[in-house]
């Protein structure tokens, strides 16, 4: 069972990081914990196991890691939604800011052909650009985001309230306030 004590336990906060003025989470203890991650792997899978999702997106570089175990135990196709200049081919790029800077995120343009029903999967939750550009471009190849889902999220910063009004439904499984 899903104990959010345990999870939010295992996320450090640490001050003045990358800049002063930022608290950044620090999920690295969570991902060292095989018990941990096995409580937020299993409560995805159990909320999406039975859902219309075809495709796991998964954002560079954190929510790689959960993306692939999500998308091995659901069976689907995983999505690399990548830092930009990483990906060989014709690719979609999408430039956004974030809590610190200015961000693009870049995927493959045949990873959708049209009418997927793809689920976001990424670490955290700040200002919600990260999301709403991967959302994006899912949009762009004709495909919908059947939810955006992370495991923290942090309500201050706006970013899941963004998503909302942007119709984007959006999930995570413990939050910060
Ligand atoms: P957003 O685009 O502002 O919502 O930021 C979310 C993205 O930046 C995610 O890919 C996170 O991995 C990363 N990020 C932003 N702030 C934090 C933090 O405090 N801890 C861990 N990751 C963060």
């Amino acid at each position: 069972i899903f104990d959010e004590y345990t999870i939010k336990s295992l996320v450090r906060p640490v001050p003045d990081f990358p800049k002063a003025g930022v608290t950044f989470r620090d999920i690295t203890p969570l991902y060292r914990s095989p018990k941990a991650m096995r409580m937020v792997a299993d409560s995805l899978i159990q909320r999406y196991v039975e859902s219309p999702v075809t495709h796991i997106g998964a954002i560079d570089a954190r929510g790689f890691l959960l993306g692939a175990v999500i998308a091995y135990e659901l069976n689907k196709p995983l999505i690399l939604f990548r830092k930009v200049g990483k990906l060989p081919g014709d690719t979609l790029k999408d430039t956004y800011a974030t809590e610190y800077s200015k961000a693009e995120l870049e995927i493959q343009s045949d990873s959708f052909a049209g009418g997927e029903q793809v689920l976001l999967l990424d670490d955290l939750i700040a200002t919600g650009g990260t999301f709403l550009a991967a959302a994006r471009l899912v949009k762009q190849l004709g495909a919908s985001v059947y939810e955006a889902a992370a495991i923290i999220d942090l309500p201050d910063l706006g970013g899941s309230r963004k998503m909302q009004d942007a119709d984007i439904p959006t999930y995570s499984l413990c939050a910060f306030a």
